[in-house]
């Protein structure tokens, strides 16, 4: 399947709707290393190295005045490579959620995290509700 129209699509939402204001980078830390206006990231479009370093949380969407979604654009950027081959998708399986061993879990075990330590605004995030605690 071919992606290429949904990255276009998603950069051009961007960069027709986006005032630059920087509520989004203001909140993530890959927006700040990035280190570029939303819309020249979108005139260019995203790296698949950027792309795989969102961590699709949707904080982005959540406070965006304008509604818009750099986590789509990051998204569809990632479905295009794997799409394309571009990135050896075996080698992130670990990151799947669903697997009963992925990342995100050993991760909070190893360190004792639980979810119930977290002390922001879940509400901002992307989640579907049945992951919220
Ligand atoms: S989804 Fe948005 S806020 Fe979250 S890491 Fe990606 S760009 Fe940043
Ligand atoms: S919060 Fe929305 S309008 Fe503001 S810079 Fe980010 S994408 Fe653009």
């Amino acid at each position: 399947m071919d992606y290429s129209r949904d990255v276009q699509v998603a950069c051009q939402k961007i960069l027709d709707n986006c005032t630059d204001c920087g509520a989004c980078v203001s909140e993530c830390k890959l927006l700040q290393e990035i280190n570029e206006d939303l819309t020249a990231l979108a005139a260019r479009k995203p790296s698949v190295e950027e792309a795989y370093s969102c961590t699709l949380c949707g904080l982005c969407e959540g406070v965006c005045p304008s509604s818009l979604s750099p986590r789509y654009m990051f998204a569809t950027t990632r479905k295009k490579a794997v799409s394309d081959e571009e990135v050896p998708i075996e080698e992130f399986k670990y990151m799947f959620p669903d697997r009963k061993r992925n990342v995100m879990k050993m991760y909070r075990e190893v360190n004792g995290i639980d979810y119930k330590d977290l002390k922001v605004d879940l509400s901002l995030y992307a989640a579907p509700e049945s992951c919220l605690p």
